[in-house]
Formats: structure tokens, C-alpha cells, sequence
């Protein structure tokens, strides 16, 4: 697992499979534990990631923090957070088609080694692409849709909470829904409160 792990890891950070790697300054490879049970997957990196090499930091990253560590989770412990595609789009425009067919599979190889029992998807991209394309985050997030043995939920992105304040008290239920599933289905996840 680790060896595979961290192969994967450095096969990503030289990828040069298609035109974003010409204008970003990192890839965006994820953060978190790579054992962990729950996976929560992203879009793509915007400046700041680009910058830190970390997906999810800046403003949108720290609600999403805060949101975590109220439910005792963290990306230091015990989830992973991973992107679709891994290089940042130039002045955050969504990634072409031909961009995120091309980083694919770095993705499905993480989600591969990390087996993960529930994915979060922040977002609606994150949500089309691994819940149905016909998926509404207003009406369907934090519901669980179960495929292949594994739960996916869909929620507000960070980035659009911030924009809309007014969803900040429905989103964190979200997050409570999802620390029950956690206590319910997960084996090894231990939530953290003293941090
Ligand atoms: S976006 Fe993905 S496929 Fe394109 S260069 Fe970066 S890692 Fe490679």
C-alpha cells in the first residue's frame, strides 16, 4: 500500500498529460490519510492550491476545516480530499473535457488504493461526474446514494457557502449526517474533538 502509494504520488507530481501543465505552478496530488475510510473529492485546484500544492486551503478551505472539526474530522487524521483534476485551470475556468478525461485516472488510482467506504463530493461537478449528471445540489445534497458497495453524498462546495451565508446552517447539517453514517458503517475512523 504505502509503495504503491507513494509511486502514484510521484508519477502524478511530474504528469505532463496534457496542456495545464504548461501554467500551473504545482500539481495538486491531495492531502490526508491515504487508509482513511471517507474520501471527500473536489473539482480542481484554484490560486491558492496552485500556489501551496494543497487542495482546499484559502477561504473555502477553512470553512471546510471548520466544518470538519466540528464533526471530529480532519484532513490531518482521518479523511483524504482529492481533486478531479489535479493542475489548476488558468484563471479558474472549469477544466476542458479533453483536460479532465486526461487526469482521470490519477483519481480513479487514488480511489483505487484507498478503497474509501463513503465519498463526499463538494460540489456539483464533483456530484455529476461520481453521483448521476443529472444530480441538484439545492435538493439533493446529503442524501446517501449507495453504487457498488459504497455511499456517495453530495454537498455545497465551500467556495458557494461563502457566496451564499444563508446555507451555512443546512450545509453543517449535512456534515452531521455525515458523522453519523461514519459512526455507523465505518470500522476505523476515529473522530477527533480535542484539536
Ligand atoms: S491536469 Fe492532470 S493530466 Fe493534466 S498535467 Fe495535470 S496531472 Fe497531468
Amino acid at each position: 500500500m504505502e509503495l504503491n502509494w507513494n509511486d502514484l504520488k510521484q508519477r502524478c507530481l511530474t504528469c505532463r498529460a496534457c496542456g495545464l501543465c504548461e501554467t500551473r505552478h504545482q500539481v495538486v496530488f491531495g492531502v490526508g490519510n491515504p487508509q482513511a475510510e471517507v474520501l471527500f473529492i473536489g473539482e480542481g485546484p484554484g490560486e491558492n492550491e496552485d500556489l501551496q500544492g494543497e487542495p482546499f486551503v484559502g477561504r473555502a478551505g477553512k470553512l471546510l476545516d471548520t466544518m470538519l472539526e466540528a464533526v471530529g474530522l480532519s484532513r490531518k487524521h482521518n479523511i483524504y480530499i482529492g481533486n478531479m483534476v489535479k493542475c489548476r485551470p488558468p484563471h479558474n475556468r472549469d477544466p476542458l473535457p479533453e483536460e479532465q478525461a486526461a487526469c482521470a485516472h490519477w483519481l480513479e488510482e487514488q480511489i483505487a488504493l484507498i478503497s474509501p467506504k463513503i465519498v463526499v463530493c463538494l460540489g456539483r461537478i464533483a456530484a455529476f461526474r461520481f453521483i448521476s449528471p443529472d444530480f441538484k445540489v439545492s435538493r439533493q445534497h446529503g442524501e446517501f446514494f449507495e453504487k457498488d458497495g459504497v455511499l456517495y453524498m453530495g454537498m455545497f462546495h465551500p467556495a458557494a457557502i461563502l457566496r451564499n451565508p444563508n446555507q451555512k446552517p443546512v450545509a453543517f447539517v449535512d456534515f452531521v449526517k455525515l458523522r453519523d453514517k461514519i459512526q455507523e458503517i465505518c470500522t476505523h475512523t476515529e473522530l477527533k474533538f480535542d484539536e
